[in-house]
């Protein structure tokens, strides 16, 4: 997409909400190292920053073993646990935190130990912690989901076909269809990754039964997808892209859903969204996409805002404890 250079720096801060919106999708550990200067660089500043906008709550995604270790601890900072040292340093008890834990389609493919170059040329580069196998990895998953009561989705998993050949596809689909089991013994919500998968995704869901809140992550479908949504009552997120002027798509589909579908996410540090495109993103930068959104529905923004938050509470419970 975007090869333009980075500007220095992080992008300015909006305008706040006139309400708060949760980031029900965001990789904060990875935004952490992201080093621009000048901006925020701890774990702290970037909820502070996040906060002091509108958005004081997030759903932090832990989708590799590492990551998901990390999630577990921060969670468990965040929610003030006795005893509970933080993964890097954090002021405890703020109870900003939920979590969504899961293999990533890509991560099950390397813990699979399946060497395949994929479609987009990339030659995957295994880490120390896919010498575990795909099994021990998921249950590692259900482990932590089980003993962590601020882990409220299983996620992001899904299929992710522009990454992975036909063997990598097929521990995808296992992996996917192991964690929607997961998810729905857990009782817990679901986020997915489709990427180039549309209709697989749907399909799998449609034959093993979705957990009954399930999450289109960084929904990437036109109106088709999002008919398909509306019709099963799963819930759309929608990321940075939704205000990048080529995606009309997008709009359209986001037009096509009850508005009670449509979520707001971040991602982060990925998808920045329009203006501030080709500078990293961080949760403080979701009222960008959230105008965007009311701007596209023609809805008061304040309105929006509640409908979203309240959505986003529906879907993995309140923060409070
Ligand atoms: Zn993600």
């Amino acid at each position: 997409m975007s090869r333009k250079r980075r500007a220095p720096g992080w992008p300015a801060a909006p305008e706040p909400l006139p309400s708060p919106v949760p980031d029900n999708h965001t990789h904060l550990e990875s935004v952490l190292h992201v080093r621009e200067e000048p901006g925020p660089d701890t774990l702290d500043s970037h909820l502070d920053l996040a906060a002091s906008v509108g958005v004081p709550r997030m759903v932090q995604v832990g989708c590799d073993l590492d990551a998901v270790a990390w999630t577990d601890a921060a969670l468990r900072a965040d929610a003030g646990e006795p005893d509970a040292t933080g993964p890097v340093p954090m002021s405890t008890g703020r109870g900003a935190l939920l979590g969504a834990i899961a293999i990533h389609p890509n991560e099950a493919v390397l813990h699979a130990g399946i060497h395949e170059v994929a479609p987009d040329g990339l030659d995957p580069d295994p880490l120390p912690r896919h010498d575990l196998g795909l099994d021990d990895a998921l249950a590692e998953v259900e482990r932590v989901a089980r003993a962590n009561p601020r882990v409220r989705a299983i996620g992001e998993t899904g299929l992710d076909f522009f990454r992975a050949g036909p063997r990598g596809r097929a521990v995808q689909r296992e992996a996917f269809r192991a964690q929607i089991a997961l998810a729905k013994e857990l009782g817990l919500a679901m986020q997915i990754h489709d990427r180039d998968a549309h209709d697989e995704v749907v399909d799998i869901l449609r034959r093993d039964g979705a957990p009954e809140r399930t999450v289109f992550h960084c929904f990437s479908g036109g109106p088709a997808l999002a008919e398909v949504c509306a019709a099963h009552g799963w819930f759309a997120s929608f990321a940075g892209p939704v205000t990048f002027g080529a995606n009309d798509d997008l709009r359209a589909a986001l037009r096509v859903l009850p508005v009670e579908l449509v979520m707001v996410e971040t991602d982060a540090p990925y998808l920045t969204p329009h203006p501030a495109r080709g500078k990293p993103n961080a949760p403080y930068l979701i009222p960008l996409t959230v105008r965007r959104i009311a701007e596209e529905l023609g809805q008061d923004l304040d309105v929006l805002c509640r409908t979203l938050a309240g959505t986003t509470e529906r879907v993995y419970g309140t923060w409070s404890n």
